[in-house]
């Protein structure tokens, strides 16, 4: 059975482009009440006045300012945790800070959010918490994503370790793993090489589907797993065919 989702709050974080903010838009087209989050105030401002969507500033990194959000918010329904950063290179090529970085804000940000939230879920006995992973790390090895491989992975770890604990307790815990998804740090990470055509096309190759993902086709799954109810430690592949 798929949960009903209007009236419900849900948190998202990293909402201001890219799949947090169409993940914003989708949970507020079913009736949510979305607190739409992000460093990136600019581009979140874009999102302000939209029907059942308020935004707040909220860095993922500041433990302080996640406890005070989260308190300022209360009872949450649907916590969705997006915010993540791709470092290229191989391990050879990691740079001095990149992997406590990585862990930083790929994993110990959920760790922050989790925590924030999930004590109201218990009271509650109900709660679905959303982790962003990626088809590159656990599901596939991925060349030149040694850092960002490293730390999508343990988001799987995390959120299997979330979900055995809590099964019992009306607490969900799932993660998604995209393929190559159309976003403005996709579209960094093609201009950075130089030859935007050549990086565009290798990434679309790399997709059986013959094309990339857009970030609505990942915020659909983030509603889908956020009603439903007979789903909880799973990581859910949406990536074009990249993992067949
Ligand atoms: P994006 O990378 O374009 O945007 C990321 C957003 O995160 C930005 O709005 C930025 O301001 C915000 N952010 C950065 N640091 C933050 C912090 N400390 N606190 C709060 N917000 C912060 O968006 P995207 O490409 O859709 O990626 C979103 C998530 O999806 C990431 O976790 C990414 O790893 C994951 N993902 C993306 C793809 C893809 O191809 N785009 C594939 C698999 C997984």
């Amino acid at each position: 059975m798929i949960t009903k989702l209007a009236g419900k709050t849900v948190v998202i974080t990293a909402a201001a482009q890219g799949i947090g903010r169409a993940s914003a838009l989708a949970f507020a087209a079913v009736g949510a009440k979305v607190h739409a989050t992000d460093i990136n105030e600019t581009a979140l401002s874009e999102l302000t006045g939209k029907s059942g969507i308020s935004t707040r500033r909220l860095d993922v990194l500041d433990n302080a300012a996640v406890e005070a959000a989260f308190a300022e918010i209360g009872p949450v329904d649907v916590l969705f945790n997006c915010a993540g950063f791709v470092h290229a290179g191989s391990i050879l090529e990691m740079k001095e800070g990149d992997l406590d970085f990585a862990f930083d804000l790929n994993v110990r940000a959920m760790v922050r959010t989790i925590r924030a939230a999930l004590p109201g879920m218990l009271e509650r006995g109900d709660g679905a918490i959303i982790n962003m992973a990626s088809v590159a790390g656990a599901p596939k090895g991925v060349p030149n994503r040694f850092v960002y491989g490293v730390t999508k992975a343990a988001v799987i770890g995390l959120t299997k370790a979330v979900a055995a604990d809590y099964v019992g307790k009306g607490i969900r815990c799932n993660a998604i793993c995209p393929g190559t998804v159309e976003s403005p740090s996709l579209e960094g990470r093609m201009r950075a090489g130089g030859d935007y055509d050549a990086a565009r096309a290798a990434f679309i190759a790399r997709q059986p589907m013959g094309r990339l993902g857009t970030p609505e086709e990942i915020a659909d799954l983030a509603v889908y797993l956020a009603g439903a109810t007979y789903t909880s430690g799973q990581a859910y592949n949406i990536d074009g065919g990249w993992s067949i």
